[in-house]
C-alpha cells in the first residue's frame, strides 16, 4: 500500500506553493481522470493538492488589457461551459465539443482544466502490465506494431504514437485561446496552440507545464466580428467513445470568399492539430468542396499511416468537407 495525503487549497496561490514543495504532488480537480489513474497504478503522487474549491468557476465577458475576452474559469464544470449561452451563440464549436465529450454525468464532475489536461487513452498506457514510454520513459511504445486504431497520423515519433482524448482542446484549439496559468514565478499567458506538445524524444511530457502551474482560466478573443463554428466528431458508438477523428472549424465568408478559417484536427496527433497549411491555402478563395479537398491533402502530405490507421486520411478529408461545407452553407442563409 503506497501512502497518499490529501490537502485542499485555500488559495491558487497555496495550491501552487504546495505542489511545487512536494515533488510529485499533482493538482485534483473532479477527479475523473486522476482518480482512475490512482486507482489503476499509473499514477502514485504522494500528495494530492484539491482545487477544485477554487473560485474558479465563472464564465465572465471582460474588457481590459488582453482585449474583449471570454475567460472561463479553470473550475467551470463541462456542462455549465457547453450550456453557457454566450459560449453558445458565439463559441458554438466549443459549446459542442464539450457535449462530444464523455457522458452527462462526467461532463457534470469534469472542470475545463482538468479536461485539457487529462492523459491519453492509449490502451497501453493503462495497463501498468505492458511497456509504455509515456507512462514509464524507456521502457518502449507497445502501441507501435499493436492495437493501433486511435494512433496518430501526423506528428508522432518512434518514442509515442498515441493523440490527445479531449474534445474540448480541438475546439479551443480553433478559437485561438489563451491559457491563463500561474506559476511558482507568477502569472503567465500561453496561446493554446503552445499548451500540448508533440512526443518527441519526451513523451512523458503531455504539456509545455511545470508540474506547479495551475491552470487558472481560458480566455477566449471576442472579436467585433460573429464567426460560423462548428464540431464534429467521428467515433465508434455514439457514446462514452473517444474521437477516432474529429473536426473543429471557424469560417467567416466575404463576397463568397474566404475572409478567415480555422481548423483544428483531433484523433490525429498528440495534441490538437491546427490545420494551418489547409487555413492558408483555403483563405481568399472559394469554399467549394474542390478547395477543400485540395486544402486538406496539403495539410495531410505529412501524415504517416500503417494499415491501422490508414482509413484515418479519408476520414479527415471528407468530415472537413462535410464540416466546412456545412458551416458555409449556414453563412449563406
Ligand atoms: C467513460 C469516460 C469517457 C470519456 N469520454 C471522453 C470523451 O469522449 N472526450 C473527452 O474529451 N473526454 C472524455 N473523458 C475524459 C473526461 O472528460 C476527463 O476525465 C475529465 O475532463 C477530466 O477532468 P477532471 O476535472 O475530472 O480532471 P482530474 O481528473 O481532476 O485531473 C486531470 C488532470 O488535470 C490536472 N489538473 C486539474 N486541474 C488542474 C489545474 N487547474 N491546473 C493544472 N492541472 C490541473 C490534474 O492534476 C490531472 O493531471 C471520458 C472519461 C470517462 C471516464
Ligand atoms: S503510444 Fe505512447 S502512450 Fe501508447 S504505448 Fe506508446 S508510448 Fe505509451
Amino acid at each position: 500500500m503506497r501512502a497518499l495525503d490529501y490537502r485542499r487549497a485555500g488559495s491558487a496561490e497555496e495550491a501552487v506553493e504546495l505542489v511545487a514543495t512536494h515533488p510529485g504532488a499533482r493538482f485534483l480537480a473532479g477527479g475523473s481522470n486522476l482518480v482512475d489513474h490512482l486507482k489503476l497504478g499509473i499514477t502514485a503522487p504522494g500528495l494530492l493538492v484539491d482545487v477544485s474549491r477554487l473560485p474558479l468557476d465563472t464564465v465572465e465577458h471582460l474588457d481590459g488589457d488582453h482585449g474583449s475576452v471570454l475567460r472561463i474559469g479553470a473550475n467551470v464544470r463541462n456542462s455549465d461551459l457547453a450550456a453557457h449561452p454566450v459560449v453558445r451563440s458565439r463559441f458554438p464549436v466549443v459549446a459542442r465539443a464539450t457535449l462530444a465529450g464523455a457522458s452527462g454525468q462526467i461532463r457534470n464532475q469534469a472542470t475545463t482544466a482538468g479536461n485539457l489536461l487529462q492523459r491519453t487513452r492509449c490502451v497501453y498506457f493503462q495497463d501498468v502490465t505492458t511497456p509504455c514510454n509515456k507512462r514509464d520513459p524507456g521502457s518502449g511504445c507497445s502501441a507501435i506494431g499493436g492495437y493501433g486504431r486511435y494512433n496518430a497520423i501526423l506528428g508522432a515519433s518512434d518514442q509515442c504514437v498515441t493523440t490527445h482524448p479531449s474534445d474540448l482542446a480541438v475546439g479551443l484549439a480553433a478559437v485561438d485561446a489563451t491559457v491563463v496559468v500561474l506559476g511558482a514565478e507568477g502569472e503567465r499567458r500561453i496561446p493554446f496552440e503552445d499548451l500540448h506538445r508533440l512526443p518527441g524524444d519526451r513523451p512523458e511530457a503531455d504539456t509545455t507545464l511545470a508540474p506547479s502551474d495551475l491552470v487558472t482560466a481560458v480566455e477566449l478573443p471576442m472579436g467585433p466580428e460573429v464567426e460560423r463554428s462548428t464540431y464534429t466528431k467521428v467515433r465508434d458508438r455514439a457514446s462514452y467513445a473517444f474521437a477516432l477523428v474529429s473536426v473543429a472549424a471557424t469560417l467567416r465568408l466575404k463576397d463568397d470568399r474566404v475572409d478567415r478559417v480555422r481548423i483544428a484536427w483531433g484523433g490525429v496527433a498528440h495534441k490538437p492539430w491546427r490545420a494551418r497549411r489547409a487555413e492558408e491555402a483555403l483563405t481568399g478563395g472559394p469554399l467549394d468542396e474542390q478547395a477543400v479537398r485540395a486544402a486538406v491533402d496539403e495539410e495531410l502530405a505529412a501524415a504517416t499511416t500503417d494499415d491501422e490507421t490508414a482509413f484515418k486520411v479519408a476520414m479527415v478529408r471528407n468530415t472537413t468537407t462535410m464540416t466546412l461545407l456545412g458551416l458555409a452553407g449556414e453563412a449563406a442563409r
